[in-house]
């Protein structure tokens, strides 16, 4: 979009997935990887991959697990020029192992990797000072630094009139400090397009009933909520009063992880490439449910010719 590009800020991590189904990793067994990922990456790949204009702030560490996402994000057209390569620490990295119910173990290295130590370089200065828009995955909100840089990225976007998503991306393992919601609070306020899935449409808006949450949002300021709702698809709100559902694709789930995360990259680029809801909403449907027919974290996110392919391949429920 002619406003420059999108910009997501955050953990780039890999990820190392055990094979088997079962309760963590207390005995040796086989696992794959490393697959290139973190939220905000899988984001910005997805977003990059279809077509839209995108760049990642964050850092990797000097060492494979490094470029084996520098190398996917350069391949699927995302900027790296922010993306900072630590000399001392080793990219960040999760191992996931899915229980039988469908909840997972993860054993994290984040806050003492390469992925938390991003800051306000001259090259994000740069990069900021020409983005249109900014997404923020609300897990980024983890690592001590990310307030700074998201913040005052928020503030150059939004003075040259470009707009701010959010995706809440709330984990469980992940606890959040007053500080940390203090800051959550305030982003929310702050954007224009929320991409929530179940109970963070209501923690989002601080109130319960999904009507309600809707309408607090919007009289925070929010003007677009897209609401995942994984294989029972997707609604768009808009400030309006218009709802718009959208099916979700039919497929065999292999790996969840990632998405929301191909949604929200998909849905966004569309809509900043000037594409209709109904139109975004289709594509972000596609690029969530192609996703998770395959096994890592990034491995299904499509290119636009891909999901064209697999929209008019795959049947949608009713
Ligand atoms: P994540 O676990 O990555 O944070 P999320 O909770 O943010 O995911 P979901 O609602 O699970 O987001 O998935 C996003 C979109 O991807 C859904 O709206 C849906 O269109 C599609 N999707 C996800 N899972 C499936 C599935 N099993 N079958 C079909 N489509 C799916
Ligand atoms: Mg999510």
């Amino acid at each position: 979009n002619s406003l420059g590009p999108t910009i997501c800020v955050g953990e780039i991590l890999v990820e190392i997935v055990a094979t088997t189904v079962g309760d963590g990793f207390r005995q040796a067994q086989p696992l794959v990887g490393p697959y290139p990922s973190g939220a905000p990456a899988i984001f910005i790949d997805q977003c990059g991959r279809i077509g839209g204009s995108a760049a990642m702030i964050g850092a990797v560490g000097d060492d494979d697990f490094g470029r084996v996402n520098l190398d996917r994000l350069i391949r699927d057209g995302v900027d790296v020029s922010a993306i900072a390569v630590d000399a001392t620490l080793p990219t960040g990295s999760a191992f996931v192992r899915y229980r039988a119910d469908g909840s997972r173990d993860f054993v994290y290295n984040i806050a003492t990797s390469a992925a938390a130590r991003f800051g306000w370089t001259p090259a994000v200065a740069g990069l900021a000072a020409r983005a249109g828009h900014l997404h923020v995955m609300g897990s980024a909100l983890s690592m001590p630094n990310a307030w700074g840089v998201i913040e005052q990225a928020a503030q150059l976007i939004k003075v040259r009139g470009g707009s701010i998503s959010l995706d809440p991306n709330l984990r469980k393992e992940l606890r959040y400090d007053e500080a940390t919601e203090a800051q959550f609070a305030r982003l929310v306020a702050m954007s224009d397009l929320l991409l929530p899935s179940g109970e963070e449409l209501e923690r989002a808006a601080g109130v319960t009933g999904e009507a309600a949450a809707v309408a607090r949002l919007f009289e925070m300021g929010v003007t677009e909520i897209v609401l995942k709702r994984g294989d029972e698809g997707a609604t768009c709100f808009q400030r309006d009063g218009s709802r718009i559902d959208a099916a979700a694709f039919v497929v065999d789930e292999v790996d969840p992880t990632g998405a929301g995360d191909c949604f929200g990259g998909a849905y966004l680029a569309c809509r900043r490439l000037g594409m209709p809801v109904e139109q975004a909403l289709g594509y972000g449907c596609a690029a969530g449910a192609r996703n998770v027919t395959r096994r890592g974290p990034m491995e299904g996110a499509g290119t636009r010719a891909e999901l064209d392919d697999f929209i008019r391949t795959t049947k949608r429920r009713a």
